[in-house]
């Protein structure tokens, strides 16, 4: 029953780069329909729902218990050396300078030198997870650092050279552990604006941690905020600030206002003259989470069309026919329609010869051929009517075999 399209349409041959309209019912394996199933690309997605070309994400390991950095992180520090670092001083004439790492190793961790400076990374830093485990000083809590016991932070977006309070956004570091100060500047609020959720602080001398997701802000070309920064931390595994916008850079006593600044800058840990203790640093690069534009979808649809058709050369038959309708699903192609609509007009004339027997034999075939034409009918991605649709469900259902 198989038939030579070759043979029999010699005339198509070369309508697709050396392609023919294809026979379709050959004793091929069944492929996957995976891309006749979810809704199909639009001008917002390049991807089909459920689609399975759709790149996989890349493969982590994750620590092997919660902290422990996984495999893709940015170690900064893990008790061993402080080479991912450098000090932000104060010179004596005011000025700033950044000289070697002040900060010692004490045990394995990472200790402030208090009053040496604070410490930045040597690396720069946007979007990015941060985890760092950090312990107060044990105090009777009579005001022995005053309001400042404890104090430290963790910044991000550290401008180098400027003091140290042009790194922008600070997540507050304090012993708050039945220590009240004020809630905008207790541990884990974004200084001066967010008072945590609620207050997750251990006693001091405890480790704590923080799990933190920032996203930097973005201004257009005269300096106006199109995005605000954002952050989401986690004060011993409790969520404490729940994707906070910035209202603009953290400070002291002021009304934060943006001001436009790199997409990056040093992560830096706050000098307040008080040995906190670090451990466990290590940070994760993100993506940027804007959602493409439409131009950038429709590149996508194309070069995943592209693909597609490039293994449609590849392939024979059935498979072939079923890819090269596949592509236009993500983009339309004139010479692929032309080769689609041929193969149509073959298959018509190859099912209505088909007697029962051969139906049954080939009944999986004609279903996923069914299915994967109802589908683009219901897209609109083939127009009616499609003669060989109504002919295969008709022989199908003539022959008792249910239509998927
Ligand atoms: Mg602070």
């Amino acid at each position: 029953m198989t038939t030579n399209p070759r043979g029999r349409y010699p005339a198509l041959r070369g309508a697709l780069g050396g392609a023919t309209a294809v026979a379709l019912i050959l004793a091929i394996p069944i492929i996957s329909l995976g891309a006749f199933h979810g809704d199909p690309p639009d001008e917002n997605h390049p991807w089909a729902v459920h689609d399975l070309r759709r790149p996989a994400p890349s493969v982590v390991t994750p620590g092997p218990k919660p902290g422990d950095p996984p495999s893709d992180a940015i170690i900064l520090f893990d008790g061993s050396s402080l080479a991912a670092w450098e000090t932000v001083q104060r010179t004596a004439n005011g000025t700033v300078e950044i000289v070697p790492a002040t900060w010692r190793m004490v045990d394995g961790a990472l200790e402030v030198n208090p009053k040496s400076g604070s410490l930045q990374t040597k690396e720069k830093f946007g979007a990015c997870q941060l985890h760092i485990e950090w312990r107060t000083p044990v105090t009777d809590h009579k005001p022995k650092w005053g309001p400042g016991e404890g104090n430290s932070g963790v910044y991000f977006i550290g401008m180098g050279t400027n003091l140290w309070g042009a790194a922008f956004y600070e997540v507050q570091i304090l012993d708050s552990y039945e220590n009240p100060s004020y809630p905008d500047g207790q541990a884990a609020a974004v200084y001066g604006q967010a008072p945590p959720l609620v207050n997750a602080s251990r006693r001091p001398g405890e480790w704590q941690s923080y799990d933190i997701v920032f996203h930097p802000p973005k201004f257009d070309a005269t300096g106006a905020v199109l995005d605000r920064a954002s952050i989401t931390v986690f004060h011993n595994g409790v969520l404490v600030q729940d994707h906070w916008l910035f209202e603009g850079a953290t400070g002291f006593g002021r009304r934060a206002q943006f001001k436009p600044h790199p997409d990056t800058g040093h992560i830096l840990l706050q000098d307040y003259g008080i040995p906190i203790q670090f451990r466990n640093i290590w940070v994760r690069p993100l993506p940027a989470r804007t959602a493409p534009t439409p131009a950038e979808v429709a590149a996508t649809r194309q070069q995943t069309a592209a693909q597609i058709r490039a293994e449609a050369q590849q392939a024979g038959g059935r498979r072939r026919f079923l890819l090269l309708l596949e592509s236009l699903v993500y983009a339309d192609d004139s010479a692929t329609r032309t080769v689609v609509n041929e193969s149509l007009a073959a298959l018509n004339v190859e099912v209505t010869r088909m007697g029962e027997d051969a139906i049954k034999k080939n009944a999986d075939e004609l279903r996923a051929l069914y299915q994967a034409l109802k589908y683009c009918v219901r897209h609109k991605i083939l127009a009616e009517p499609i003669p060989a649709l109504g002919v295969i469900e008709q022989k199908l259902q003539a022959a008792g075999i249910k239509l998927p």
